[in-house]
């Protein structure tokens, strides 16, 4: 073994894993280029022009909005949770770049990334990172069994928040093994895995049974990692990316309808008046508003604000836009057909919105639901 604290990739593995590895990976990372392919195609590249003719604006607000998460922080416990879930898995995805650029490119041709001291602080970053993604985690989890009202029980936010916690306590037992296993110097920079490894020590199973286990929990932890992957431009996660670009153009867009005299009740509004409720079909979006469809969270933060809501009117600031998220994918496969005729929206909740625009200033992510009411 080199006396150079080095990353040992594959470890433990029969040879021949990382082929099987990439053939395996070849089908979720077609579902994933697909997603992206419609993404790119439904408001990303023109999201990437608008950031192509003002890239220092666009940064300005990315630091603003998603670096320092000032909106998101307005509410201390589910701001730290998110801080800790957003910063845990970005700390876990450059680290599994770093581990396949080391592999992929730095070994094939002799070379080697995570060696010496750069590789004891990589070890030691992702285990402190890893612990901050399992406190969201626990957090977002615990928030949803608690019942907190304005949080919706989707079985689709509980899969990606178990496959996450999966990840995270798989990687922290894999590290773990690892280092009973092979008995390295330096493996107290991996301080979880090592605890993990100090136990395992103490109990004493034997090893070549735990290097056996180490390549079914390896699988089980990489096939679940390809899943959240490819599942990532389908499900509510992809908000973790387009968000981030969504918030950064916010300064291109005007953050409200422009309205002479608000708030006022739409209900009260005389036929005269010249401002159009509502939208009649999707395809009336433009790039920007599809944007924001998917960068929502359903945090449900602007219906907890809305007194149209709180006075018991059919109206939630967070339902028109997460229905109309949902009509923008249903439209692709059947075809845009006419909201109100086919039920998405109503005319009463619309009507019942005072355009006070308490949603807008609420939502940590600069969306304006009162933009798809107007
Ligand atoms: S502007 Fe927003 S918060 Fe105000 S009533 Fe309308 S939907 Fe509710
Ligand atoms: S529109 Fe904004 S505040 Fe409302 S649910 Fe979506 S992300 Fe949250």
């Amino acid at each position: 073994m080199s006396e150079l604290p080095a990353r040992e990739n594959f470890a433990l593995l029969p040879h021949g894993t990382e082929l099987m590895m990439y053939l395996v990976l070849i089908p979720f990372a077609a579902v994933f280029l697909y997603g992206l392919y419609l993404k790119l195609s439904e408001y990303g590249l023109e999201a990437l022009r608008a950031i192509a003719r003002d890239p220092v604006g666009w940064l300005r607000n990315v630091v603003r909005y998603a670096v320092a998460q000032r909106r998101i922080l307005r509410e201390m416990m589910p701001g730290l949770m998110h801080l800790g879930l957003s910063y845990g898995i970005l700390a876990l995805f450059i680290g599994t770049l770093l581990v396949a650029i080391d592999f992929d490119l730095f070994e094939r041709f002799g070379g080697k990334l995570l060696e010496g001291t750069f590789y004891l602080a990589f070890e030691a970053t992702l285990d402190l990172f890893g612990l901050f993604l399992l406190y969201g985690l626990l957090v977002a989890l615990g928030r949803r069994y608690a019942g907190v009202r304005r949080l919706r029980s989707r079985i689709e936010y509980y899969s990606y928040l178990y496959g996450l916690l999966y990840i995270g306590v798989t990687g922290y037992l894999l590290e773990g093994v690892r280092l009973y296993v092979t008995r390295v110097p330096w493996s107290g920079y991996s301080f979880v895995g090592n605890s993990v490894s100090v136990a395992l020590s103490y109990l004493g199973p034997p090893r070549e049974a735990m290097a056996q286990l180490y390549g079914w929990v390896w699988w089980s932890h990489a096939l679940v990692a390809f899943g959240l992957v490819a599942s990532l431009p389908f499900t509510n996660l992809l908000h973790s990316v387009v968000a981030v670009f969504y918030a950064g153009l916010s300064h291109t867009a005007p953050r409200l309808p422009m309205i002479a005299g608000t708030p006022f009740k739409l209900q009260e509004l005389d036929e005269s008046a010249e401002i159009k409720v509502g939208l009649r079909k999707v395809t009336e979006l433009s790039w920007y508003q599809r944007m924001g469809l998917d960068a929502c969270t359903d945090c449900g933060r602007c219906e907890a604000v809305c007194p149209a809501f709180a006075a018991g009117t059919p109206l939630s600031p967070r339902m028109v836009v997460q229905k109309l998220r949902v009509e923008l994918w249903e439209s692709r496969r059947r075809g845009p057909r006419d909201v109100f005729e086919s039920g998405v929206l109503t005319y009463d909740e619309l009507f019942a919105c005072t355009t006070c625009a308490a949603c807008v200033e609420a939502c940590p992510v600069t969306i304006s639901p009162l933009e798809y009411i107007i």
